[in-house]
């Protein structure tokens, strides 16, 4: 048998990749830098309860996606009742908005203002939208734009929304936005978005559990998952890469292998800077470019169940820091161990240089206690404790020249025959866990059939990724 297939990054996209590869009978190595599987998607585990990185809901409209979960799951799932509010102005908003709740609570002076500022938005021509704020304004009117866009998104990025890409609004906000749910409950609008929908299938042990079965599958079919291992350095000639640096983060060993392919879903930014030689110094300018946004997240433990009925809250108000709250007592069941305490789990963002970054695990619990309070989603509970999660780099940031830079590292990457980028870190997208499923999946099948897909397209056109025809079940076996 020749070399095996090397899987860097064991998330959605690394896992798919890996376990759609074994079908088809290759022999694959995954290589994976924490101590679990499942990325950004793994379910972590303190005092019995299982939590997860924020919220993860499983919803696609990809159908090799949800064959996939089926099929790795099987009966191992629930079905979870969704509800989720927005926070603004002291009150909470049902998510799809109301009409009647929006009347209610905005009055009607905020109605005619947004009605207004919306016919004004279609009734005026727009040159095409450059940045994220033009895009939502000339399509939902300025004023919806600054009561439930402008305040949250600049939390989420931490910059204007005048200097965010307008790829990222029609990439994410096409299909589920907030000015749609208003156009449909005011009457505007009758196709009510398909993300909208009240209720989802969810792994009943949390999201990581889909990736944690995926692993015990490739590990009962003999193939290799190296956890507290990082890649370190990838050493090519001419159009192939032909060896890896790998370093035990447990006792600091390190070796060299020769991967046959590499599906690599580590940080673009990061892969770059690892090949040896060095790409030239353009390339690597356009990786620095390239920026990231952190989350902190912030888990504490409750006294008391039932608190608030929500599985995730977005918090659109500047005066607390806190951008969402996620609520594990309203997912699965399973994931909590008694009914008297509720986990929760407030999202932070921010860049490696702010103090939120550097701040101590008991500054941040006070912090996120404090504004849980002030928000009212907390009265007189008890905190009985609680811990910090620092994660870099979790959101590509859309900015500046993004996309030229991009343009070069693809260029660049492209010379490499048995190198593929994947995922959300890997290709600098703005995935979800299904977009990032189907690029590990793609990649897989490019491997079988070279060629057969642009891994650059996922997440980028809405027909390619609905039409693609991904074969659930092998479609050789070569062992
Ligand atoms: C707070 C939050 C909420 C989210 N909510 C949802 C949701 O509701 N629904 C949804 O579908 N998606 C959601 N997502 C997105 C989802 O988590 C990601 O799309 C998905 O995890 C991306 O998968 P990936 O494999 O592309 O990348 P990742 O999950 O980031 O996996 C990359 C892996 O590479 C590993 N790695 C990095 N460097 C190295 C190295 N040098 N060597 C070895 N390994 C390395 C990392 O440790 C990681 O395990 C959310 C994400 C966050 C942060």
């Amino acid at each position: 048998m020749g070399d095996p297939i090397y899987i860097l990054g064991a998330g959605p996209a690394g896992m798919a990749a890996a376990y759609r590869l074994n079908q088809l009978g290759f022999s694959v190595v995954v290589v994976e830098r924490e101590e679990k599987v499942g990325g950004l998607a793994k379910s972590i585990q303190y005092q019995g309860f299982i939590l997860d990185y924020g919220p993860h809901r499983f919803f696609t409209k990809i159908l090799p996606v949800r064959e996939l979960w089926d099929q790795v799951l099987e009966s191992e799932q629930v079905t979870v009742r969704r509800l989720t509010r927005i926070y603004y102005r002291k009150q909470y908003f049902q998510y799809p908005i109301q009409a009647w709740e929006v009347l209610r609570k905005v009055g009607w002076w905020e109605s005619l203002h947004i009605v207004l500022s919306y016919l004004w938005a279609q009734l005026i021509p727009r040159p095409a939208p450059q940045n994220f704020a033009d895009w939502v304004k000339g399509k939902f009117g300025t004023r919806l734009f600054q009561m439930f866009f402008e305040g949250y998104t600049e939390k989420l990025w931490g910059i204007p929304c005048t200097e965010i890409s307008a790829d990222w609004a029609a990439q994410r906000i096409k299909g589920l936005s907030l000015g749609q749910a208003i156009q449909k409950a005011l009457g505007w609008n009758r196709s009510l978005a398909k993300s909208l929908i009240d209720q989802f299938q969810f792994p009943r042990l949390g999201s990581g559990q889909l990736y944690e079965k995926m692993q015990e599958y490739l590990l009962a079919e003999g193939q290799k998952v190296l956890l507290n291992t990082e890649v370190v350095t990838l050493r090519h000639r001419g159009s192939q890469v032909v060896e890896l640096q790998l370093r035990n983060l447990q006792d600091g060993s390190e070796t060299w292998v020769s991967p046959s392919h590499v599906i690599s879903s580590i940080p673009l930014t990061v892969l770059v800077q690892s090949l040896r030689k060095l790409p030239p110094p353009q390339v690597l300018q356009a990786a620095r470019n390239l920026r990231f946004r952190n989350t902190v997240l912030v888990y504490l433990i409750v006294q008391g169940s039932q608190l608030f009925p929500d599985n995730w809250l977005y918090i659109n108000d500047p005066t607390v820091g806190v951008g969402r709250v996620t609520n594990f007592a309203n997912w699965s069941p399973a994931m909590l161990p008694n009914q008297e305490q509720t986990p929760l789990c407030c999202e932070y963002w921010c860049n490696f240089g702010d103090p939120l970054w550097q701040a101590p695990e008991e500054e941040l619990l006070a912090l996120a206690e404090k504004e849980l309070r002030q928000i009212g989603l907390l009265h007189d509970q008890k905190i009985y404790s609680g811990f910090v999660v620092r994660l870099p780099r979790t959101y590509p940031i859309y900015t500046g020249s993004y996309k030229e830079d991009l343009a070069i590292l693809q260029e660049y990457l492209s010379q490499f025959e048995n190198l593929q980028v994947v995922g959300r870190y890997g290709s600098f997208k703005y995935n979800n866990q299904d977009h990032s499923l189907l690029m590990g999946l793609l990649a897989a099948e490019n491997i079988l059939r070279p060629g057969s897909h642009n891994l650059w397209q996922v997440n980028s056109d809405d027909d390619y990724q609905e039409e693609i025809k991904v074969p659930s079940s092998p479609l050789t076996i070569q062992r």
